[in-house]
């Protein structure tokens, strides 16, 4: 590289770092262990529920740097990138302390957010099915209960988090909601599904009012993907 496209190069690092990309782009950013894996559908495609905007910002920046912040980790504490990341998050208390925080919120940010574009994929049941729908019945009553239930404990949830239906570690179904980036994982729970209530999933359209998000986001469920991840949980 000659001088004169050295300073292209950095005139234009500092056009992307000024935008706020930085991160996600910085040459000196690892690019392992972890990767972003694609949304595998277009940002459009759960309009007009959730908009393109926000769904590339909440996968493009949001979700890269969770993952860049975990790769920077795993730098540091080498056997992050060896272990399952199931495994790290079901029990914290086995990570160094000096990087527990950090491994909480993203690899963390990385489990939950990776767990909710594919619970999102266009296609699929429109509605439960089969065993989780029988399931859900004797353990709620209903369909609509479970889901006011779940919308319930998104609007309850103070500042950011997510609210989830789970298989808990007594193999009941069961509604939970856990703080910024922490997983039903680490309470001995498998997610059949998420919702994220971080202002980012939903500030762009629907600004102060999450019940009227929470309530447009079960359009975009592919309940297939749910009856999966339940069948995973209690077999
Ligand atoms: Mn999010």
């Amino acid at each position: 590289m000659n001088r004169r496209e050295n300073l292209k190069c950095i005139a234009g690092a500092a056009a992307l770092l000024s935008l706020g990309i930085g991160r996600a782009v910085a040459q000196t950013a690892p690019s392992g262990p972890f990767t972003l894996p694609p949304l595998g559908y277009a940002f459009d495609a759960l309009e007009p529920h959730i908009d393109a905007q926000t769904m590339m910002i909440h996968h493009d920046r949001h979700h890269a740097a969770y993952v860049n912040n975990a790769n920077q980790i795993a730098q540091s504490w080498t056997e992050l990138g060896t272990m399952p990341i199931e495994k790290v998050l079901s029990n914290l208390a086995a990570v160094p302390e000096n990087v527990r925080a950090g491994v909480r919120n993203n690899v963390g940010g990385h489990w939950n957010h990776s767990f909710f574009w594919e619970l999102m994929a266009p296609g699929g049941a429109k509605e439960p099915g089969g065993d989780l729908k029988s399931a859900i019945e004797a353990a709620f009553g209903g369909v609509p209960a479970m889901t006011d239930k779940v919308n319930a404990a998104g609007g309850a949830r103070f500042g950011s988090g997510w609210a989830w239906l789970v298989v808990n570690k007594d193999k009941k179904l069961e509604i939970i909601s856990t703080a910024n980036q922490d997983t039903p994982l680490e309470l001995g729970a498998q997610a059949v599904l998420g919702v994220d209530v971080w202002e980012h999933a939903y500030y762009l359209k629907y600004q102060n009012r999450r019940p009227d998000y929470l309530k447009a986001w079960w359009n975009t469920v592919n309940w297939t993907k749910a009856g999966e991840n339940f069948k995973k949980a209690t077999t």
